[in-house]
């Protein structure tokens, strides 16, 4: 259904607070508890007693997401349907901004052999500082190719990003990366007619980066994979007709708000920061993203007591969160990051809606895993819980008569 035909403007505000990674299995070695169950989270069990509980979906069942799509589906866009190309995951993540011109690709150093052959794809994994250099050297000598902006930025170690920027490109273009050493680096294969112009531009860049790089010792090699453009999603501002403000440190989180056309003001970089910021900006708005990133690092790190830190840390804030008045507060995570896997997963996440109208609490409940499982909310697709939060907003008018 078109919710935009029933969705109504009024004055009250929806908290989003995602802490990444939230949800976690039971640990053997901690007595079969989550990390949730282990924690001493006060005030996040208080909320718990007195709000709505349940779990979501993050993409598919048994689908383990990176947190870009699981984020996309917490907004409300099918992220099967609206994927998003890692070329333009990895320039969102050093904080360059996409516009709807360019096809952004993930860039390797790479060290080859006079014949193209690859010996390493990492090039001995060079310090960042030394391929920030090489990066510039790059830049410095290749600005352009047949009327196409060409823009490199450095990342960690051996990895920078390369964007094209003009007219008439298109991201329907087979890998350089053959993926395995021993092999040669792969010309840009067009997977389509409107794409030879733009592997025709690459293959010159290629070349010429070749010749530029010839006497460096390990990275004389270059390998792009995982061509890109911004996909074309229609604003969320637009979509739930809210004014829509996303707090985030970290720049993927921060570059994918902006690409949903959230605003993205500077938040500092780390938690306490964003708070702040959130609160300075608390009468601008409608709909508010807070991002907590410390539970999905802990959780990947496989690191049981430090997610159990984090966690607590989290709860400090919440009565803070809570004085500003949230209409509707909603804590879930996008993705599931156990500790006991030390990665992300595809179980689902715990969420809790606290509003007047969020339905059934049970006294006894605390926010872990468990108790979500039982309660009201039941389970979820993630993809399903903005129609609901607009419901609890009252932004959501009668459907038919
Ligand atoms: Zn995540």
């Amino acid at each position: 259904m078109d919710l935009k035909e029933i969705i109504e403007k009024n004055d009250s505000k929806i908290l989003l607070l995602v802490a990444d990674g939230l949800g976690g299995i039971p640990h053997p070695e901690h007595g079969y508890r989550t990390e949730l169950e282990v924690a001493e989270i006060p005030h996040l069990y208080e909320l718990a007693s007195k709000s709505a509980l349940g779990l979501t979906i993050p993409v598919e069942p048994g689908i383990t997401p990176g947190s870009g799509p699981a984020h996309l589906s917490l907004f409300g866009y099918d992220p099967v349907k609206h994927e998003i190309g890692r070329g333009v995951l990895e320039a969102l993540g050093i904080g360059f901004h996409m516009t709807k011109r360019d096809v952004a690709a993930r860039g390797n150093f790479a060290t080859i052999k006079p014949d193209g052959t690859i010996i390493d794809r990492r090039a001995g994994r060079i310090p960042t500082e030394q391929s920030r250099k090489i990066v510039e050297k790059l830049q410095e000598h290749i600005k352009e190719i047949d009327g196409v902006e060409i823009i490199l930025k450095p990342g960690k170690e051996h990895r920078f990003v390369l964007v094209l920027r003009g007219d008439g490109l298109s991201d329907k273009l087979t890998d350089t990366d053959p993926q395995h050493e021993g092999l040669k680096m792969l010309d840009p294969e067009p997977l389509s007619d409107e794409a030879k112009f733009t592997a025709e531009v690459i293959k010159k860049f290629v070349k010429k980066a070749l010749e530029i790089l010839k006497d460096e010792p390990k990275a004389n090699g270059i390998l792009l994979r995982g061509f890109a453009k911004v996909p074309d999603l229609e604003p969320f501002p637009e979509k739930y007709q809210l004014r829509a403000l996303s707090i985030a440190a970290y720049p993927m989180y921060k570059g994918l708000t902006r690409l949903l056309g959230f605003d993205t003001p500077d938040a500092g970089d780390n938690f306490e920061t964003e708070v702040k910021k959130l609160k300075e900006l608390w009468n601008e708005y409608d709909f508010f993203y807070l991002h907590y990133k410390d539970t999905d690092k802990a959780g990947e790190d496989g690191d049981f007591e430090k997610k159990v830190k984090v966690i607590e840390a989290l709860d400090k804030f919440i009565p803070e969160l809570l004085e500003l008045k949230p209409d509707v507060f909603v804590i879930t995570g996008d993705h599931s990051t156990p500790s006991f896997i030390g990665g992300h997963s595809w179980h689902p996440n715990p969420l809790l809606i606290y509003s007047k109208y969020a339905g059934i609490f049970n006294r006894e409940a605390r926010f872990t895993e468990r108790d979500c499982s039982k309660g009201y909310l039941g389970t979820i697709r993630a993809m399903d819980l903005m129609p609901i939060l607009l419901a609890n907003a009252g932004k959501l008018k009668k459907f038919g008569a």
